[in-house]
């Protein structure tokens, strides 16, 4: 492969968190090159400006320094004479934020997230890379999922996969296993308290079972960065690779670490939902700027829905386990005042203002496609199942987008498409369904889809009467951090940041359960607070708990063909 676009990385001093990159072109058509740091990363749906980090761009060729200039927040320009052999740039990006979506940089290591770090030249994005590491001596290794075609020289056939291979660079943990004859590789960044054989033979579990959905594995390799971290959370999906966080000691602590396999899941998953098979919007990328699509639910919605599912069919939640989270996400959406607001399309499209930047409002304004988005996912696997009468699942569409649209027609698909999938496979159409789930706020009939397999909801109401709100307790003072709707507090006129001073004539000390265990319903209290340094005397009337809180069971006289599609359902 012959490389057109070479980057050069070093590390003069990673202990200030900086790294140098130095970028080659040869033989540049024009007289003028732009190079273009992307301002958000694919997988997570906000504009983060990694422009912002970047230091000293200059321009060089043939020993020669050219004129530069910025033409907007993330281009920067290089003048050059026509017919000219090779010009060189460079900069330096300051990398210390550690995450999934940035980099990372200090004398013991480097995790380097592609967007974050490596500029592209307009009209050379799609040449093929070379990536050469000059390294501090005592980092031993360089992780990657891209060929080393010598030593610290690794090659990408063009930016779209270099921008989506993140490397680690140091010292750090690595173990192999094979499934599907596909090598994969963990990277330990990090110390945790984890267990080598059990994660190979968890892991191993996980990755059969989403293999054997699909029917094969699209990747060469597959590399998995776990960040043991002292306090984090969440994942990023990459083509041949993931990222995922989990707190260092939390291996030993069975419902973390059930979690963390579920993230785990959940980015595998992605390799072949939204890395291949995907909304049309989602690819190629444009780096610049916003890239809409109405179909992240599909995205992060059947993904999210597939993590605990494939953890139940590995056996690792068993059937009380599953069911009760799915109840637990049930009663978040019903008792979620956005879900009335927000339809599962918008809350998509407005990722971008909304779901990455949350304030006091947005449960009160808002959905998470994630949330809503793996309970209709499960809705129309129910569905599906129903009319096939145990025939087809969900499954079988996953199936036919990755053959249709990825290996056949090598795009993504439309929300016609997807709908059109979803009664190819069933035999009839969604589109009333759809539009109802996805579309609209109306309220959802859970019950409905889950009789179907011979499961109910039962409500067991709570007999407190909280206000409310989320406080926190900060330097001895109560915080009202959000107030919901339409409940007590609201209708008093309770705002966030007020600070709650006493209720009833008696000092409020952070813990306002224990003084609503003394409410009596229709009786009205006084609630002092002080807002912006003024002291107001508020009237509130405590009311019952309005909140659903079910629970998922088995109904008591399950038909056979009840149980069958439960067993259908769950395998
Ligand atoms: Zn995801």
């Amino acid at each position: 492969m012959q490389a057109e676009v070479i980057y050069k990385i070093s590390f003069p001093k990673p202990e200030t968190h900086y790294v140098h990159v130095e970028i080659e072109i040869d033989k540049p058509a024009g007289t003028f090159a732009d190079f273009i740091m992307p301002v958000w990363t694919p997988g997570s749906y906000k504009v983060r400006e990694f422009s912002k980090n970047v230091e000293q761009f200059e321009g060089s060729a043939e020993g020669n320094i050219l004129s530069t200039q910025k033409t907007n927040k993330y281009t920067w320009r290089v003048n050059f004479k026509k017919g000219i052999k090779k010009i060189t740039v460079s900069y330096k990006v300051y990398s210390f934020e550690m995450g999934v979506r940035t980099s990372y940089i200090d004398q013991f290591q480097a995790f380097l997230h592609g967007v974050s770090i490596f500029m592209y030249a307009e009209g050379y994005a799609s040449k093929p890379c070379k990536i050469v590491f000059a390294k501090p001596a005592s980092w031993a290794k360089i992780t990657v999922a891209l060929p080393e075609s010598a030593e610290n020289t690794f090659t990408a056939e063009n930016y779209d996969l270099l921008a989506d291979s993140p490397f680690a660079l140091g010292n750090h943990d690595l173990f192999d296993f094979k499934v599907a004859g596909i090598n994969h590789r963990v990277a330990m960044l990090g110390e945790g308290n984890y267990d080598k054989t059990k994660i190979i033979s968890d892991f191993t579990k996980i990755i059969e079972k989403e293999v054997s959905l699909f029917g094969d594995h699209p990747s060469p390799e597959y590399v998995i960065f776990i960040q043991n971290v002292e306090a984090g959370g969440g994942g990023l999906e990459h083509l041949n690779s993931q990222t995922s966080v989990i707190q260092r000691w939390a291996y030993s602590n069975e419902a973390k670490y059930k979690s963390f396999l579920g993230l785990i899941a959940h980015e595998y998953f992605h390799l072949w939902n939204v890395k291949r098979i995907r909304p049309i919007e989602l690819g190629p990328f444009d780096y610049t700027k916003e890239n809409y699509t109405k179909m992240l639910w599909q995205v992060e919605g059947i993904t999210s829905y597939y993590d605990d599912l494939f953890l139940k069919r590995c056996e690792i939640y068993k059937e009380e386990e599953y069911l009760g989270l799915i109840s637990t996400a049930i009663n978040k959406l019903e008792n979620l005042p956005g879900s009335k607001v927000q339809t599962l399309a918008l809350s998509s499209f407005d990722a971008w203002i909304k779901l990455y930047i949350p304030d006091e409002n947005s449960d009160n304004s808002t959905i998470s496609y994630y949330h809503k988005g793996m309970l209709v996912a499960m809705l129309v696997d129910l569905e599906i199942i129903k009319r096939t009468n145990g025939v087809k699942k969900l499954d079988d569409v996953m199936r036919l987008l990755y053959t249709k649209y990825y290996k056949e027609q090598k795009r993504g698909f439309t929300e016609e498409e997807f709908a059109n999938a979803l009664e190819n496979v069933a035999g009839s159409s969604f589109n009333d369904l759809l539009q109802s789930l996805v579309y609209s706020t109306s309220p959802i009939d859970f019950s409905k889809y889950l009789n179907y397999v011979g499961l109910e909801l039962k409500n067991q109401p709570a007999t407190k009467m909280p206000l409310g709100i989320t406080t926190k307790f900060e330097n001895g003072k109560t915080i009202v951090k959000s107030v919901e709707l339409n409940r007590a507090a609201s209708k008093a006129g309770l705002s966030a940041n007020d600070e709650i001073i006493a209720i009833n004539g008696y000092r409020v000390n952070g813990d306002l359960e224990e003084f609503s265990t003394r409410f009596t319903e229709g009786k009205n209290v006084e609630i002092i607070v002080s807002r912006m340094g003024k002291v107001i005397s508020l009237n509130l009337r405590p009311e019952k708990d309005p909140t659903v809180n079910y629970k998922l069971t088995g109904i008591e006289k399950r038909s056979e063909d009840q149980k069958k599609l439960l067993e259908f359902w769950l395998k």
